[in-house]
C-alpha cells in the first residue's frame, strides 16, 4: 500500500484539465469564465477551473445531436462499442491513483476509500455495462399470420447526467456508463464542488475511442448548467442524483420543456434494524460503517439506528468503542478513515443539525462539534445521539454527514413502522437471526434496498434506487441499460 508520502508528494504535483470538453476537445468557456475548487481539508484553493453557463451547454449539446445523428456511436456495431468500453475500463485502471487523487483532493473522501472502493467500481461499471451491449434483444410478438410485429430497442438520442459531490467519479460511472453502452450521446454536467475528475475520464474517453462529440463534459453551477441542461428542447433524458429538492426541480424542468425522461436518484434516511435476537457484534460494527463512512455523506447513510429497547445500553456501549475506528485526520493519509466534509457550508448545516438534536432532547453519546485544533478543514466529529424519537428533526431530516440517531423501539411491527415514518425510502437493514421475521419485516420495508445481516453489501447485479421521495427509476443492474433506451413497435402487414 502507498504511504502518505506518496499521497502527498503527487498531490504537491497535481496539474488537472481545468477545461471543458466538448466535441472532442478541451475548450475554454464561451464567456471566459472561471470558478475556484477548494481542498476541504485545509480549505485552500486548489485550482480554477472553466465555468460552463448556457451557451457551453447549446454547444456541447449540438454536438452531442450531431453525433448521434451521424450513427457513429449510435449505430456502431454492438462488439465494436464493447470493445471501446472494456478500454476505458482498462485505461481507467492505469490512471487508478490519479482518480483516487483528484476525487480525495476535491471533496475530502479517505484516499483509501478511494483506491478500494469508488474506483474499482467505477471500472467495473463501465465493464458490466459494456457486457451488456450484445445482450440487449428486440422481440418478435405472437400476432395473427398476416402480420410480422417486431420490437426494436433504440437508444434515446442526448442524455445529460446530473451528478453529485459525494461520489464524484462513481456517480459519474453510474450514470454516464449506461447512458453510452446503449449508444447514447450524453453530456456529464458534474457538481461544482467536485469538478476535477470528470475532466480526466474524458481524455481517457478520446484515447480509448469514443468519437467525438459523444462524450462532453461541461462544468458549472447548478442554476446556470443543471437548469439549462433540465430545460433544453434537444436534450431527450436527464439522469439525475442529487438532493429530492432538485430532483423534484428536474420533473418540472421536464414538464416546463421537452417532456424529457427523467430519472432521480435522491436523499435518504435509512433505517438499519436491530432486533433482540441479532448478532450484536455484527449488526453494531455495520452500524458504525453504515453511518460513519464517507464521514456520513451517503445517499445511503444508516443514519436512523432503530434498536430494540432491551438491546439499547449495550447497543450503544458497544457502538461508542467500535466509532472510534473512526478519527478524522488526512483524507490523503492511508491511515485515515473519516475525512473533513465537502465545504464550510455542508460543515455548518450539519452542525445546525446537533445543534437542533440537543435542543430537541436527544441524548448527546458521542462527538458533537468540530474536533479540536483542526480548524482548517471542515471537521466534524462522528457523533450519536440515543434516545431519539421519530418526530425529532435529526430523526427524520437528511443531515448527509456523520451523525447516527440510535430511536429505541418495543417489537418488530414498531420497527417497521417507525422505518417507514419517512418521506424517503432508499436503503434498509434488518438485523435478525430469525428467517421468517426477515422476511416479513422485508415485505413491509418501503424501501429500495432491503439489508437482511448485512449493509452496504452488493454487486452490479442490485438495483440502485428509492421508493418515495429518494427517486423514481435505478442505477447498475441491467434494467437501467433498458432504461436508456426506448422501444420501437414495426409492424409488417403480410396480409
Ligand atoms: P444537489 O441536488 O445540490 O446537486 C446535484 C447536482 O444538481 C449538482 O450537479 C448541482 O450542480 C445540480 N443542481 C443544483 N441545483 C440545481 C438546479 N436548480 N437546477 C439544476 N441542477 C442543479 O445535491 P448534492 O448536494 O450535490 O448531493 C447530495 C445529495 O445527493 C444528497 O441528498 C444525497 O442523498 C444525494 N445522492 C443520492 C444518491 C442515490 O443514489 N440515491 C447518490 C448520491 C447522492
Amino acid at each position: 500500500m502507498q504511504d502518505c508520502k506518496h499521497w502527498q508528494d503527487l498531490a504537491a504535483k497535481v496539474s488537472p484539465e481545468t477545461r471543458l470538453f466538448i466535441d472532442g476537445k478541451f475548450v475554454d468557456a464561451v464567456d471566459g469564465q472561471r470558478f475556484t475548487t477548494f481542498n476541504p481539508a485545509t480549505g485552500k484553493p486548489i485550482v480554477e477551473m472553466v465555468r460552463g453557463n448556457s451557451k457551453d451547454i447549446d454547444l456541447a449539446v449540438r454536438a452531442a445531436r450531431r453525433a448521434y445523428k451521424s450513427g457513429v456511436w449510435s449505430r456502431m456495431a454492438p462488439r465494436a462499442r464493447m470493445d471501446v468500453m472494456y478500454r476505458i475500463a482498462r485505461l481507467m485502471e492505469l490512471h487508478a491513483d490519479e482518480f483516487a487523487l483528484l476525487d480525495c483532493l476535491d471533496m475530502g473522501k479517505p484516499i483509501t476509500e478511494l483506491t478500494g472502493g469508488d474506483v474499482p467500481f467505477s471500472i467495473l461499471t463501465f465493464q458490466y455495462f459494456a457486457e451488456t451491449i450484445d445482450k440487449i434483444e428486440g422481440t418478435v410478438t405472437s400476432t395473427d399470420p398476416s402480420a410480422l410485429h417486431m420490437i426494436v430497442r433504440e437508444p434515446l438520442g442526448v442524455v445529460a447526467c446530473i451528478t453529485p459531490w459525494n461520489y464524484p467519479l462513481m456517480m459519474a460511472a453510474w450514470k454516464v456508463a449506461p447512458a453510452l453502452a446503449a449508444g447514447n450521446s450524453v453530456i456529464l454536467k458534474p457538481a461544482e464542488q467536485s469538478p476535477m475528475s470528470a475532466l480526466l475520464l474524458a481524455r481517457i474517453f478520446a484515447e480509448a475511442g469514443v468519437p467525438d462529440g459523444v462524450f462532453n463534459v461541461v462544468n458549472g453551477f447548478g442554476e446556470d448548467t443543471g437548469k439549462v441542461l433540465g430545460l433544453h428542447m434537444d436534450v431527450d433524458k436527464i439522469g439525475f442524483t442529487g438532493s429530492t429538492e432538485v430532483g423534484k426541480l428536474m420533473m418540472v424542468y421536464s414538464g416546463q420543456s421537452n417532456m424529457k425522461k427523467v430519472t432521480t436518484e435522491c436523499g435518504g434516511k435509512s433505517p438499519q434494524i436491530v432486533l433482540a435476537d441479532a448478532d450484536l457484534g455484527a449488526a453494531v460494527t455495520y452500524a458504525v460503517n453504515g453511518i460513519y463512512t464517507n464521514q456520513g455523506e451517503v445517499c445511503s447513510a444508516g443514519s436512523r439506528l432503530l434498536v430494540q429497547e432491551s438491546l439499547y445500553e449495550e447497543f450503544v456501549e458497544r457502538f461508542a468503542l467500535e466509532a472510534q475506528r473512526f478519527q478524522p485526520g488526512d483524507p490523503l493519509d492511508p491511515a485515515t478513515t473519516m475525512g473533513p466534509l465537502v465545504t464550510p457550508e455542508q460543515q455548518t448545516r450539519v452542525l445546525g443539525y446537533i445543534e437542533s438534536g440537543k435542543r430537541e432532547g436527544a441524548q448527546l453519546i458521542l462527538g458533537g462539534d468540530r474536533p479540536v485544533g483542526m480548524d482548517a478543514g471542515n471537521y466534524v466529529q462522528p457523533t450519536l445521539f440515543g434516545k431519539v424519537n421519530e418526530t425529532m428533526t435529526i430523526a427524520r431530516e437528511e443531515i448527509f454527514g456523520p451523525v447516527g440517531a440510535v430511536i429505541p423501539f418495543k417489537t418488530p411491527e414498531d420497527a417497521v413502522a417507525i422505518a417507514n415514518n419517512s418521506i424517503y425510502g432508499l436503503a434498509s437493514s434488518i438485523w435478525t437471526r430469525d428467517l421468517t421475521t426477515a422476511h416479513r419485516m422485508a415485505r413491509d420495508i418501503e424501501a429500495g434496498i432491503v439489508w437482511i445481516n448485512c449493509y452496504e453489501h452488493g454487486d452490479m447485479t442490485q438495483p440502485w434506487g428509492g421508493y418515495k421521495q429518494s427517486g423514481q427509476g435505478r442505477d447498475k443492474c441491467f434494467d437501467t441499460m433498458l432504461a436508456h433506451m426506448q422501444t420501437k413497435s414495426v409492424w409488417i402487414n403480410l396480409g
